[in-house]
């Protein structure tokens, strides 16, 4: 089969096929052979490897992965693609292709039964607007995984990245630096893709610890305070969280548990670093009597 990261290959499978792409799932095919280079060799993908694919579209970025991986399992939603992917991946043994929304799928299961108790790796140029949902699903559902390698808007790999004190930070940069260690591995404008996104994209790596950076006593609570820091992004974190529904603190514990911490009262839920929000969320169970 023709390589479909060359735009003339793509433009006659979509004519022949007469399939116009969909806004509402996220289409946005990559047409760019450098770009998929760089996001198989930045997946690091061997023989060895069992690769699970979100999204395959017309099977472009598949085929690149078929090439390299041991075998490849893709996810699509859009029950109007998979005769198209039949035949675009026809001459791959190695791929097996699944008609379902990744989002209402055990993804733990099947990569526990597909993959022999193997941890496998993500790779994908993701529906945007699932990314957060996604990826956070991976890591909470804890899908065996040794890395996600994504195409994702320019904007969410910056805030993935981002550290304390900058305007990127927040509670995804949180939550996925508690799984996963993150670098954007290339930049990548919309004329790769056809149709042209209206937003930049970013690949990013996250390679998956084998123990989380921090210890949490109790990571669902631990996640619900630092959701609530960032929801009041200007105010003082004892502010942030004392008026927070659900989390019943009070002000005056969050300031005293900073205190204790060596932090003054007045602090910014941005100012804080992931070992520090596990060590507040300690103290604050701590007084609760957890
Ligand atoms: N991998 C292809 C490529 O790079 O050219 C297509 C990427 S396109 C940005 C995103 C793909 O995800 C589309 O094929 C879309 O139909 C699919 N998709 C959207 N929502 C999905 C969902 N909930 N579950 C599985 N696939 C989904």
């Amino acid at each position: 089969m023709a390589d479909l990261g060359i735009p003339r290959n793509t433009i006659e499978v979509l004519q022949k096929h007469r399939f116009t792409t969909r806004k509402k799932y996220g289409q946005n095919f990559l047409i760019d052979t450098n770009v998929l280079d760089k996001i198989i060799r930045a997946a690091d993908i061997t023989e060895e490897d069992c690769v699970l694919e979100i999204g395959p579209g017309i099977g472009t970025m598949t085929q690149y992965l078929a090439e390299q991986a041991g075998k490849v399992a893709a996810v699509e939603i859009d029950r109007d693609l998979i005769p198209i992917l039949e035949e675009t991946l026809a001459a791959y043994e190695n791929v097996t292709l699944i008609n379902q929304d990744i989002l209402k799928m055990d993804v733990k299961k099947y990569v526990e039964e597909w993959g022999g108790g193997r941890s496998v790796k993500v790779v994908a140029n993701l529906p945007y607007y699932i990314t957060t949902p996604i990826i956070m699903g991976l890591f909470e559902s804890r899908v065996p995984l040794k890395s996600i390698t994504v195409m994702v808007q320019k904007e969410v790999a910056e805030r993935m990245q981002a550290g304390p004190g900058t305007k990127d930070y927040g509670a995804l940069s949180l939550a996925v630096q508690y799984y996963a260690r993150p670098e954007i591995v290339a930049n990548v404008p919309p004329n790769c893709f056809l149709p042209r996104p209206a937003v930049g994209s970013a690949v990013v790596r996250l390679t998956g610890y084998t123990t989380p950076p921090v210890a949490a006593v109790d990571e669902r609570k631990m996640f619900a305070l630092i959701r609530a820091a960032f929801n009041q992004r200007r105010k003082t974190l004892a502010n942030s969280l004392g008026n927070a529904s659900g989390l019943e603190v009070k002000k005056e514990r969050v300031e005293q548990a900073l205190e204790q911490m060596g932090l003054t009262s007045t602090i910014r839920g941005e100012a804080l670093t992931l070992a520090q929000y596990a060590e507040l969320s300690r103290l604050l169970l701590e007084q609760q009597g957890n």
